[in-house]
């Protein structure tokens, strides 16, 4: 029994060794990504539900790896958050998205922009002339600019955060609390932080249709928010039962494989 313990012990020791070292190759993978300019945006529409019109697109971070392959967001962004990373991942994906939509828009395309925000970034002082310095260079107006914060992070007491957010709101940015229903925000909290617009997690979209509690969950979320005048957007809809449900809801505008897959941009747009 001795041994056999022994040799466990040994396997969970390889077997660790073998996990840290992916982690550490993955992490100086993406280092060189980002420096040889590996890492693409993907584009996927959020549609209005009342006109059925796209009205924004959500810009999420792709990276092909050259002998992995595509390795997804969210193996990768946990990680560039360990470090300084994920700085320069924000840096690379403000600058790349607004320049695409302000173009687009130069050619007439009435579509807004959202893109992701992680909490580092928040904490980070270089954030606010950095965005005020990218909307002025790419002449994309402010409000047609959406951050997205999770609500985990949105919650969290940090003093930095709280100023940025403020700064953010007097340079016209527009501000979403993303992945709701997974933290404890209070009707309060949602308040006091005056955001734009709020995302339904797709955790409760998925199950719309198949479970009256989703459904009373999902009801309730609209109610609040527009209660302190939220927009509401549901994400992960991915069949039209879900679709027709959050529209006689009154959610406001949707997101999912059922509108749109997260695509390149000259694939979206052509
Ligand atoms: P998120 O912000 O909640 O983004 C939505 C995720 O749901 C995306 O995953 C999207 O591809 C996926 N999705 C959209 N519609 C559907 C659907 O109908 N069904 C299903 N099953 N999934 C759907 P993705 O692109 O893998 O990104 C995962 C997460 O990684 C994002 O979640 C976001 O938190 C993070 N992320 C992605 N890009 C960035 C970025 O540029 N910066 C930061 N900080 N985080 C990012
Ligand atoms: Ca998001
Ligand atoms: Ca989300
Ligand atoms: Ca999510």
């Amino acid at each position: 029994a001795k041994t056999r313990g022994r040799s466990r012990y040994e396997f969970f020791n390889v077997e660790l060794r073998r996990q840290m070292q992916r982690r550490l190759r993955l992490e100086q993978d993406l280092r060189d990504a980002v420096r040889l300019g590996k890492l693409w945006t993907a584009y996927q529409p959020v549609v209005d539900l009342r006109t059925n019109r796209m009205v924004a697109v959500e810009g999420l971070l792709r990276w092909t790896h050259p002998v992995h392959g595509a390795v997804p967001p969210m193996e990768f962004i946990p990680l560039a958050e360990e470090s300084d990373l994920i700085n320069q991942l924000g840096s690379h994906v403000l600058r790349v998205t607004t320049a695409e939509l302000a173009a687009r828009r130069a050619r007439g395309l009435d579509v807004d922009l959202k893109i992701n925000l992680s909490t580092r970034q928040l904490d980070d002082p270089g954030l606010i002339p950095e965005v005020e310095r990218t909307l002025r260079t790419t002449g994309l107006p402010a409000n047609a600019l959406c951050l997205e914060i999770t609500e985990s992070a949105l919650m969290r007491d940090s003093a930095l955060a709280s100023e940025a957010l403020t700064a953010l709101r007097e340079i016209g940015v527009r501000l979403a609390i993303d992945d709701f229903g997974t933290g404890y925000s209070s009707l309060a909290q949602l308040q006091r932080l005056t955001l734009d617009t709020l995302k339904i997690d797709r955790s409760f979209v998925l199950e719309l249709g198949e479970s009256a509690d989703a459904e009373a969950i999902v009801t309730s979320i609209i109610a609040m928010a527009h209660a302190v005048h939220l927009t509401v957007v549901a994400e992960g809809v991915e069949n039209e039962t879900q679709l027709d449900l959050l529209r006689d809801l009154g959610c406001d505008q949707a997101q999912g494989y059922y509108l749109g897959k997260p695509l390149p941009a000259n694939e979206l747009w052509g």
